[in-house]
């Protein structure tokens, strides 16, 4: 039987990556923290599948106690607060994830003979010049402000999986994840999606930050997985763009989301926060030639119903 580990497996993404390998029937290893992750996303998964090991740890620390992987194909590398309410208040924290975290992880991963996936982002074009953005721009990025701790610890972690390649003759590899939502993803977040479905069934007003008139692109969860899981098989080390090309702004998202969800909620206009960039929107060109057909097909509408639905019955 073959394995993964997983690190940050009590996040969004990282839940959802773990029951990706459960039905295949891999063992799967999740590792955290919870400095942002929920509880309630271990317990699915300890509750439904007998294969799923779990164990509470800071992965920036040495991980000696990690419990023998046998025949262990993949290291998914995705602790990291991933929001910037909460990669702000743990600036510290996602620096050392992104760093020593992954130092750690590509140790382990060389140790058992298996290929490390790192969750990057966007995030690396900053505030993009080019729209949509290919794997080969090299952003616009501010290296000393309020997104800094996020942005650059992505883009060390690049780095270190470049120079780690080439110098160890490994092949790990990273994909460049933009906006995604999904069920499970924690109600205090802070991430806009997640803001509008709960202040839209609580009926309280949407916070559009800034005009609103900013773009960004929304994918949802089963989609980015299946394009991880496509990258991972792959012996790609090239960064890939992972996400959905559909461009919404801030104000159509709002207004799909009061389509969708019934609510008495109006719009309330808030300061842009700094450095939020203006447009986002991937380009998917080589996530479609080499991942054998991958592509989203969720669209906004249908992945909002469902997360919210999601939401209800959590916060019920
Ligand atoms: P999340 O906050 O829901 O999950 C991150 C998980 O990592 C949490 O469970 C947290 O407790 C855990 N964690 C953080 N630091 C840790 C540490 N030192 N030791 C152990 N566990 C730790 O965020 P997410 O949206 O699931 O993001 C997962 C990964 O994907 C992150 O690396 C993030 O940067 C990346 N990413 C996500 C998105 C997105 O749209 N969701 C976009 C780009 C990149
Ligand atoms: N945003 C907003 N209202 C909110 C939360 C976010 O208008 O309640 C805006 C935010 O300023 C940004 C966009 O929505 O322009 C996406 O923000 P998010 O935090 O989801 O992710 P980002 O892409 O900025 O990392």
């Amino acid at each position: 039987m073959k394995s993964v580990l997983v690190t940050g497996a009590a996040g969004f993404l990282g839940s959802h990556l773990c029951e990706y390998y459960l039905k295949l029937g891999y063992t799967v290893i999740g590792v955290d923290n919870f400095c942002t992750g929920l509880r309630s996303n271990i317990e699915v998964l300890q509750k439904s599948y007998p294969t799923f090991q779990f164990l509470e740890k800071d992965v920036t620390l040495d991980w000696t106690d990690l419990p023998a992987a046998k025949n262990l194909e993949f290291v998914f590398h995705f602790a990291s607060p991933a929001s910037p309410p909460h990669y702000q208040k743990l600036a510290l924290e996602t620096l050392w994830v992104n760093s020593i975290g992954l130092k750690n992880a590509l140790q382990f991963a060389d140790q058992n003979f298996a290929r490390v996936v790192f969750a990057s982002t966007r995030e690396v074009y900053g505030d993009p010049e080019l729209s949509p953005q290919p794997e080969s721009s090299w952003g616009n990025v501010n290296s000393f402000g309020e997104r800094s701790c996020y942005d650059e610890a992505k883009r060390f972690g690049e780095a270190l999986i470049y120079s780690h390649n080439k110098l160890r003759n490994t092949k790990h590899g990273l994909v460049r994840i933009f906006n995604t939502y999904g069920p499970r993803m924690n109600p205090n977040d802070g991430r806009v999606v997640i803001n509008f479905i709960l202040q839209a069934l609580q009926n309280s007003d949407l916070t559009i930050y800034g005009d609103g008139k900013q773009t960004r692109s929304f994918c949802y969860v089963s989609d980015l997985i299946n394009g991880i899981s496509a990258y991972a098989a792959s012996n790609l080390t090239e960064p890939m763009n992972l996400g959905n090309d559909k461009e919404f702004t801030v104000l159509e998202l709002a207004e799909i989301i009061l389509k969708n969800i019934p609510s008495k909620s109006r719009l309330t206009f808030k300061d842009l926060p700094v450095d939020d960039p203006k447009k986002r929107r991937p380009d998917l060109a080589m996530a479609k030639l080499h991942l054998s057909g991958w592509a989203p097909t969720v669209n906004l509408q249908e992945g909002v119903s469902k997360m919210a639905e999601w939401v209800k019955d959590y916060v019920k």
